[in-house]
């Protein structure tokens, strides 16, 4: 029989990885994670966690320490366009009932404190290079550390928690997705320090013409500004990017200007462009692919860590159940197979409305006549803005927020206030319609395919 290491190999060890390391560990498997990076680190992303991701946290045992890290509660979210300012709060997930922006060397630290406390060996500062094959199945991982030494560690099971470059898709050649979008903006990011106490419980969205920029307040006292101009703006950025920053802010974005007033930039300017969106393969014969790795959606909805953690933590649960298996077990593997597969179509039909709805969130069109009305509808009714906001902690699901009705009492409206160009109105409601109804099939067709027991 094979050498085996551990249960379980997890590569990458943020949000997926040690999600999934933990709930493995306390299921009382063997489990190695290992990463590149050493903790505390950052990494490109910004850390907004609405209810629900927050509520993750709480699933996973480890929300206290993230709380102790003193990002503030964000129990309000504002939605604001020229002349137009919505505001309220989020229904409660398991009791909790606001979002909170933690930056990521704090929040990941967090995480893998908690794996370790589980029972999980992390290595940092461990680069996976290969895979180790046995009869066609994944086997182990073949691991470089920073000071040059190299190793094998074998395990009946591989999750890649890589994210969106995963090594591991590449090695077992799902890097290739099955369903993918194109990203329509880009993401542009500063911290700045924020003495307005009174704005400080709020993340609050502007969006004017195409731009679409946001303020979270988060832990040290800071507030994480991020700017999603669209995508084909990223060129005006890339030359040089603080200056476009701030020209972005005060000449098109000048609501948000007015919420920094007396704010100072205290970093420089992060970037990310080109987010393509997808859904890789991410099961297959001792492996999977976990968070980013697998699937990836504009970070305009701010969906990613929360998936993460929570497809982390319920593969962690299904391996976990398990009989331990060994490489070449036959029955056992098979079982194994069984269970991540069953875990991706799990991660499919929960995640496929949010991802359409993501990317039509996300892209760069400018505020348009139903935005408008959207916006004065949420003003109006805050149990309906609440209703929205829900959508973004995945308790309403976007279709019972845009509902049929909704959009053409909205159209209505638009048709009938002095100034609109019926033709152009005409145009964008056919379109979404038409989108809303093949995205709705789409969704259909896989719950259709993947019906499981309630
Ligand atoms: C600009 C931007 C803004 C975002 N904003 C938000 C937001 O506000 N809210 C939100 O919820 N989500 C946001 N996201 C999404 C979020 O960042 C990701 O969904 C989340 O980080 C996924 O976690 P993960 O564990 O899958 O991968 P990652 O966080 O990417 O971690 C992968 C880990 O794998 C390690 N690794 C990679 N290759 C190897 C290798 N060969 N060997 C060993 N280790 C390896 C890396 O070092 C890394 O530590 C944003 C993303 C971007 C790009």
């Amino acid at each position: 029989m094979a050498v085996t290491d551990a249960d379980v190999v997890i590569v990458g060890a943020r949000c997926a990885g040690s999600a999934a390391a933990a709930t493995l560990a306390g299921a009382g498997r063997r489990v190695i994670a290992v990463d590149s990076a050493r903790f505390p680190s950052a990494t490109i992303s910004t850390h907004l966690l609405w209810p629900d991701g927050l509520a993750e946290l709480a699933r996973l045992g480890v929300l206290e320490s993230v709380e102790a890290l003193g990002a503030p509660r964000l129990p309000l979210a504002s939605v604001e366009i020229p002349g137009v300012r919505a505001a309220g709060g989020y229904s409660a997930v398991d009791g909790i009932d606001y979002a909170m922006c933690v930056r990521r060397a704090g929040l990941d630290l967090a995480l893998v404190e908690h794996a370790r406390a589980a029972g999980a060996e992390v290595r940092e500062g461990a680069r996976a290079t290969g895979l180790v094959w046995s009869d066609g199945r994944v086997a182990g991982v073949e691991v470089a550390e920073r000071d040059g030494r190299s190793y094998r560690l074998r395990a009946p099971v591989v999750v890649g928690a890589d994210g969106r470059r995963s090594a591991v898709a590449r090695l077992v050649g799902a890097a290739e997705p099955y369903r993918r979008r194109p990203d329509g903006r880009a993401c542009y990011y500063a911290y700045f320090d924020d003495p307005h106490e009174e704005l400080r419980p709020v993340a609050a969205q502007w969006r004017q013409g195409a731009e679409l920029g946001t303020a979270f307040p988060c832990d040290g006292g800071l507030t994480l500004v991020l700017l999603m101009p669209p995508e084909t703006r990223a060129a005006d950025f890339r030359k040089y990017p603080e200056k476009e920053y701030e020209r972005t802010i005060d000449e098109l974005l000048p609501d948000l200007a007015v919420r920094l007033s007396g704010c100072e930039r205290r970093s420089r300017v992060f970037a990310a462009s080109g987010l393509e969106s997808y859904f890789r393969v991410s099961a297959g014969p001792g492996w999977a692919l976990a968070g980013d790795a697998g699937h990836f959606k504009d970070p305009v909805t701010a969906q990613g860590i929360r998936d993460a953690l929570r497809f982390g933590r319920l593969l962690g649960e299904s391996l976990g159940e398990l009989p331990v298996a060994f490489p070449g077990d036959g029955g056992r593997d098979k079982e194994v197979d069984r269970a991540i597969a069953a875990w991706q179509e799990r991660r499919d039909r929960e995640c496929l409305e949010t991802y359409y709805w993501t990317d039509r969130t996300g892209r760069g069109d400018p505020v348009g006549p139903l935005d408008v009305e959207m916006h004065r509808a949420l003003r109006a009714d805050p149990a309906l803005m609440t209703r929205f906001l829900d959508v973004y902690s995945r308790i309403v699901r976007p279709s019972q927020a845009l509902t049929a009705p909704r959009l053409a009492g909205w159209t209505m409206r638009a048709l009938l206030r002095p100034g609109t160009d019926r033709a152009a109105l005409a145009g964008l409601v056919l379109r979404t319609a038409r989108e809303l109804r093949r995205e709705r099939a789409s969704v259909r067709e896989l719950t259709r395919r993947h019906r499981v027991p309630p």
